[in-house]
């Protein structure tokens, strides 16, 4: 059996803004193509279809006024969703409801025992909120998982990890008084970067208290700074038990992406993934499920993405 389940199909390459937007398919399209020139990976991975998701579904995390409020602008095709970063086009409604309903699809095919772990490249939208849009993000597919392993699958905690380069702040804040919700967020720090958010005393409110850590890195940092930030990330999720692992690989953290000051190389997603893979297998039956983020130097998001597939794909004690 394969041990990693990748959603691949025409309908997630839909998300691409306009040009010369950065979020564009040409990303999606070289990680692919790098993939695909790796027989001996491939062996390892099953593709799984993209899945259109309901209202219902987005509605477990967004509100019915802003789903209504998308639908509308999909129709138009033309302005912003948000403040000027996120703009609207023709269909972008599905574009953004095929990512939702194929991170569930992964999520499902987990529960359900098919793949112990799975990989949307084109989801962790992170930065929409319940009510808006933000930073190039129309609808939150990793907190929208987190509702459905939470009030759909009745699941314990979820683990929520965060490296692109940007901070998550569309799941620390609409779940931060929420201590299901064990959340860590590595990322260039907010006052040198969108959307400003993220600092070290952001660490949960009321009985959440405690549940979420942000490690923000300063401009120009690399793979030191980077492995040594999450091997705290790996001692704070040590303290927790959780059932499932959700992890948003952003790769714009690479050296040379156009809209960070970050220095990682390929290699720090490769350690996170490895360490994140062992440490499921020791708190939850290895279930992870990884999502691709940010990213907008085409090449680095297929090498660090690669680098993130094979680490996941490795067999190990749960397949
Ligand atoms: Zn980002």
């Amino acid at each position: 059996m394969a041990s990693l389940a990748v959603a691949k199909g025409d309908e997630l390459f839909l998300y691409s803004f306009p040009e010369p937007h950065p979020l564009n398919r040409l990303r999606l399209e070289r990680f692919y193509s790098l993939l695909s020139m790796d027989e001996k990976l491939l062996k390892r991975v099953e593709f799984v279809k993209p899945v259109l998701a309901g209202p219902a579904e987005v509605e477990l995390f967004h509100t019915e006024g802003y789903v209504r409020f998308v639908q509308e602008k999909s129709r138009q095709g033309y302005g912003y969703l948000d403040y000027g970063d996120t703009p609207a086009f023709p269909g972008c409604y599905e574009a953004a409801a095929y990512v939702v309903g194929t991170t569930i699809e992964l999520l499902k095919t987990i529960l359900n025992s098919r793949h112990v772990r799975a990989f949307n490249p084109m989801g962790g939208l992170h930065h929409a909120r319940r009510d808006r849009a933000g930073g190039f993000c129309i609808f939150n597919d990793a907190a929208v998982a987190i509702e459905y392993l939470l009030r759909t699958e009745r699941i314990g905690n979820v683990a929520y990890v965060d490296i692109d380069a940007h901070h998550g702040d569309g799941v620390c804040y609409d779940f931060y008084s929420n201590e299901r919700v064990i959340f860590a967020d590595i990322h260039q720090d907010g006052r040198t970067l969108y959307p400003g958010t993220g600092f070290r005393n952001e660490t949960g409110e009321g009985r959440a208290r405690g549940t979420k850590l942000n490690i923000p890195l300063m401009p120009f940092s690399g793979d030191e700074e980077f492995m040594k930030a999450f091997d705290e990330v790996l001692s704070f999720l040590e303290r927790f038990s959780f059932d499932f692992v959700l992890f948003q690989t952003g790769a714009d953290g690479l050296r040379d992406d156009p809209l960070t000051s970050l220095q990682y190389s390929p290699e720090a997603h490769m350690y996170a993934a490895k360490a994140l893979k062992q440490l499921a297998e020791e708190k939850c039956g290895g279930r992870v499920l990884a999502m691709g983020g940010g990213g907008y130097n085409p090449d680095n998001v297929a090498r660090a993405w690669k680098a993130v597939v094979e680490a996941l794909a490795e067999n190990g004690a749960h397949g």
